[in-house]
């Protein structure tokens, strides 16, 4: 089972008989972030070409605050900007055209009024996605290392938890996930 922590917590999917208490106190307590990418392809880059990233500091507080250039590493002139937490959960709910425009509001201020609008967009909404529900766990405040354990226990010898969220050390991340996978392997060998 490597169902994400956020499907967990929607209570979507039911288990019969119920979950024992310490996993349903592990799946409500720890936390399933949000961090969101919106990527816009240009015409040709307006930005410096010879970095990476991109950082900005404007007057609200971690608003398309962090970007990626992917015109160095590959070739393209498109930048990454990113979302995370309260706003990131926040503008799913706005249309795409809202989410580009006040990208484009940063950029301006970044860049000048005079870059051009973008070719091309491509936005994630990971707290929406019914297959998701967030982006990756943390710990929430009330959480604790040990209800990792309780996450990742095995139900008898019959169902086996694995997913990034189970991983006490590396949680948040495709090793942290693919290192679940080769516990449980153990597990049921
Ligand atoms: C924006 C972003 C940036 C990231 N950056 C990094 C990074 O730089 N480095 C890094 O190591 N990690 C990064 N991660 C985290 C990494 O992607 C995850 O930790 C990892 O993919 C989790 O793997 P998983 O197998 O636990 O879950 P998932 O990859 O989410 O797999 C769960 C699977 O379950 C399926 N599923 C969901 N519900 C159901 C259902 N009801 N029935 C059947 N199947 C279902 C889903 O479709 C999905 O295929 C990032 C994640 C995001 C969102």
């Amino acid at each position: 089972m490597t169902l994400p922590l956020g499907v967990l917590k929607s209570g979507r999917v039911r288990f019969n008989p119920p979950l024992p208490a310490q996993k349903v106190q592990a799946i409500k307590q720890l936390g399933m972030g949000v961090l969101n990418k919106l990527y816009l392809r240009f015409d040709e880059a307006f930005w410096p070409d010879d970095v990476d990233w991109l950082e900005y500091l404007g007057d609200q507080r971690g608003q398309w605050a962090e970007w990626v250039s992917l015109a160095r590493t590959m070739g393209q002139p498109v930048l990454l900007g990113f979302n995370a937490a309260t706003l990131g959960r926040e503008i799913e709910s706005w249309s795409d055209q809202k989410i580009v425009a006040s990208a484009m509001r940063t950029l301006r201020n970044m860049f000048g009024a005079d870059i051009p609008e973008p070719m091309a967009y491509q936005i994630t909404r990971w707290a929406s996605d019914p297959f998701a529900g967030g982006s990756y766990s943390y710990y929430a405040v009330g959480s604790s290392p040990v209800m990792r354990n309780h996450l990742a226990a095995p139900l008898g010898q019959r169902v086996h938890f694995a997913g990034e969220a189970t991983h006490r050390e590396y949680f948040g991340t495709a090793h942290g996930a693919f290192l679940s996978g080769v516990r449980v392997a153990r597990e049921i060998e």
